[in-house]
């Protein structure tokens, strides 16, 4: 018998961290990275007596995220109780929704080579958050633990897709798609790293062909994209490995070990906790109407999906500019606010492309920490179509704007007739001045020529790509201000 094939069943639960200022049951601040304690009242630190009442922006957030994702609000829900015992939950019960969250049966579109695929929604409920044990180390001396209860009382939002995902590269497609959307609403920063956007991920395999789904296993906690593929390509790996050894996979919750690469049990079915979920007395029941709801869907911003359609249709860009424009709604302005002031679409979102994002890169930081302002591009652009500068020196200039740009404090207002003062007053001083004289164009490829008669030579007997080496010496003679399509023309005319 051949090797069997098989297929991987992936459904994710996300945790996304609002951005409330304040807890989802109590006044106090969510600000991350205080001293230990410091926020927290008698509501979320579980003394007897207190009464929760419900953050109101919390629910409207997780009623955006709903309707960005698709799915039904429900005009009916209520919160539940989730018990368990644990030194970080001092209430021993997390407040929860259960049997009836507030928004259910959703889809959002992701695209894996090329092909759009709906991963559908089950449901998206509000919660709590814990808050954090810290253990000193034993070898730190000590032997004691700590409990922090900043974060106790933090509001979250639990996205639980179906299980349509049929490979790691659709789950992490799927959960770069909810963090654009989150960050679109601006309910969630989609910090991984701060673990404000995490995900715990339920895998299966099955024979391909198969109806029945497999029995499956979660992996707890994944906090980053990397460790999402890496951790699901282990375990598929891993089951298909049991099935073939002729064993059976155990219902279980794992753990990812992200410096040995490996995944390993943490609980199986028999030790999960049993949560004893009840209606929470102490909150009415969450009633939407439908005022408030068509004043938050009015309020939603142009999601990812549709801004992705119109770059294509208004502007003409390609599928691939587009798509990497709108993965970040800033970058998306950003762009848009070029094209405004005057760019050509296609060539702002090349600058943007390479230039720009190479120097986000340099400094590690994204388009909304950088002080250059499409106004900046926008002058140089014209520059170069003017014929003023040739684009290698505006590539240069815009690092230079760049770089002065980041010691700039606060905002200015920067406006394109000042900024093209400046520009053209650095091209003048520098004598940046791209040489588009004829003569003298024809004079330095001579030069070029009769320094490298060897090369000359070749190049003529049908080396072509020597023009490249012919052109960059050109523009190292002219010190990088050569018209390129001059130097390009002139030297194919001296070919013939
Ligand atoms: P549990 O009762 O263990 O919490 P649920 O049915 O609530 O399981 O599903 C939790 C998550 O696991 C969902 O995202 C769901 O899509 C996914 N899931 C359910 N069954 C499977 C399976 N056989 N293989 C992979 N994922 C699954
Ligand atoms: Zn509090
Ligand atoms: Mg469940």
């Amino acid at each position: 018998m051949g090797k069997m094939k098989y297929e991987a069943v992936i459904g994710l639960e996300v945790h996304a961290q609002m951005l409330t200022d304040t807890k989802i049951f109590c006044g106090c601040s969510t600000k991350f990275g205080s001293e230990p304690n410091t926020q927290t009242c008698p509501v979320c630190t579980g003394m007897p007596g207190v009464l929760p009442v419900l953050n109101k922006k919390a629910l409207e957030f997780t009623i955006k995220t709903g309707l960005a994702t698709n799915c039904k609000i429900s005009s009916f829900s209520r919160f539940a109780r989730k018990n368990y015992f644990y030194p970080d939950l001092p209430k021993g019960y997390q407040i929860s929704q259960y049997e009836l969250p507030i928004c259910e049966y959703g889809y959002v579109e992701i695209v894996v080579n090329g092909e759009t695929k709906k991963i559908g929604i089950t449901k998206i409920h509000m919660e709590e958050d814990a808050g954090k044990n810290i253990h000193e180390s034993a070898s730190g001396g000590g032997n004691y633990s700590f409990v922090d209860l900043n974060r106790a009382g933090v509001p979250l939002m639990e996205i639980v897709s179906e299980p349509d995902i049929r490979s790691p590269e659709e789950a992490v497609e799927y959960m770069k798609k909810l963090r654009t959307i989150l960050r679109y609403l601006g309910v969630c920063d989609g910090n991984m790293e701060q673990g404000s956007l995490r995900c715990d991920a339920n895998v299966s395999v099955r024979p391909a062909g198969q109806k029945e789904f497999g029995v499956k296993t979660e992996v707890k906690n994944l906090n980053s994209f990397k460790f999402v593929g890496k951790a699901l390509d282990y375990e598929i790996r891993r089951q298909i490995k049991v099935l073939e050894d002729g064993g059976k996979v155990v219902q279980e919750t794992r753990l990812w070990d992200s410096e040995r690469g490996i995944t390993e049990s943490m609980r199986t079915k028999e030790e999960a906790h049993d949560y004893r979920y009840f209606p929470e007395p102490d909150l009415v029941p969450i009633v939407v109407d439908q005022r408030w709801l068509d004043e938050i869907r009015a309020s939603l911003p142009e999601l990812p999906d549709i801004k992705r359609k119109r770059f294509v249709s208004e502007y003409g860009l390609p599928e691939h500019d587009a798509d990497l424009l709108v993965s970040e709604k800033a970058l998306a302005e950003w762009f848009e606010e070029a094209v405004t002031l005057g760019g050509q679409p296609k060539v702002v979102s090349n600058w943007i492309m390479v230039e720009l994002t190479k120097l986000l890169n340099e400094d590690r930081i994204t388009i909304d920490e950088c002080n250059l302002k499409p106004v900046h591009l926008v002058v140089i652009l014209e520059q170069i179509e003017q014929g003023k500068i040739n684009p290698a020196t505006g590539k240069a200039l815009l690092a230079e704007e760049y770089k002065r740009s980041k010691n700039i404090i606060g905002t200015i207002e920067v406006t394109l007739p000042k900024l093209r003062v400046h520009i053209e007053a650095i091209i003048n001083q520098k004598g940046l001045v791209q040489i588009s004289d004829g003569g003298a164009i024809e004079k330095a490829v001579d030069d070029v020529i009769a320094k490298h008669p060897k090369e000359f030579e070749r190049f003529r007997a049908g080396e072509e790509k020597l023009i490249g080496f012919f052109v960059g010496q050109v523009m190292k003679m002219t010190r990088g201000k050569a018209n390129p399509q001059m130097v390009n023309d002139l030297l194919k005319k001296k070919l013939s």
